[in-house]
């Protein structure tokens, strides 16, 4: 199997739902380091030619240690091989990759996650809060049900002490279960950047809808799952 950059040992293992696992992996050390939004390429020894590789954001900006976050896929082959994986194992990763990170622009925010989409931001949370100058976020979080809504305590708990950060989430199974509230969002931050995460069909409803209302293509920033 042709190795990877990097290698890092599992340390631990937590459920955040009964479908979705966060790793903890330890840092790999050496020039590693990420920004929050930014995945690593994990090569895993599975498939009929291995390494089989897949990407997964790192969900923390913790520099001690990564954390992945798995959602559980019916018959996928790397995240049936990644779910159940015993502490102690070794995964093999390069990275990290993407530009999906927190402008600097100032400009106030608006997340758009739905389910796994959230993992990004979270790692933006945590950014977020070791600085003293922060933009306006408002997070609008989807999915399909209560038990999914993963590491929204974190977020409940941010804007506790955060008149900054404002939190709406959303049940249902499309892109439509939030779309009626963002006119109202938009309204109340205006110039907000949209930063969308999640499955490939909703990234592009998501997007769909601000190009329909007239933002530019690139204005709108996103991250698709596939
Ligand atoms: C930038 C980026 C970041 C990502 N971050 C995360 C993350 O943080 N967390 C996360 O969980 N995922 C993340 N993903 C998704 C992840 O990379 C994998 O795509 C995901 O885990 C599924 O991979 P898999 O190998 O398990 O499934 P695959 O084997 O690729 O299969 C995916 C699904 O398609 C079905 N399928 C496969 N082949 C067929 C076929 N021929 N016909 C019909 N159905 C088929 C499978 O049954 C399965 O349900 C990210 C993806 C990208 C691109």
């Amino acid at each position: 199997m042709r190795s990877a950059a990097y290698t890092s040992r599992v340390l631990g293992a937590r459920l955040l739902s009964p479908e979705v696992r966060e790793l903890t992996l330890e840092h790999p050390g050496g020039d590693f380091s990420y920004r929050a939004g930014q995945w690593i390429s994990l090569h895993l020894p599975v498939g009929e030619k291995p390494p089989l590789v897949r990407a997964y954001t790192l969900a923390s900006a913790s520099r001690e240690a990564l954390h992945l976050c798995l959602d559980r896929y019916p018959d996928g082959l790397g995240s049936e091989y990644l779910f159940p994986l015993p502490v102690g194992e070794r995964l093999q990763f390069d990275g990290p990759l993407g530009r999906f990170t927190m402008p600097e622009s100032g400009l106030p925010l608006l997340w758009i996650a739905r389910y796994t989409g959230i993992v990004p931001f979270r790692a933006m949370l945590q950014e977020r809060r070791k600085s003293d100058e922060r933009a306006p976020v408002t997070l609008l979080y989807a999915a399909d049900r209560e038990e999914d809504l993963i590491y929204l305590d974190e977020f409940q708990e941010g804007a506790l002490d955060d008149p900054t950060l404002r939190i709406e989430t959303s049940l249902g199974s499309g892109p439509e279960s939030l779309t009626p509230r963002l006119p109202e969002l938009l309204a109340q931050q205006s110039g907000a950047v949209p930063m969308v995460c999640g499955a490939g069909s909703f990234v592009r409803a998501i997007r769909d809808w601000f190009v329909e209302r007239g933002y530019e293509r690139r204005a709108i920033r996103c991250e698709s799952y596939d």
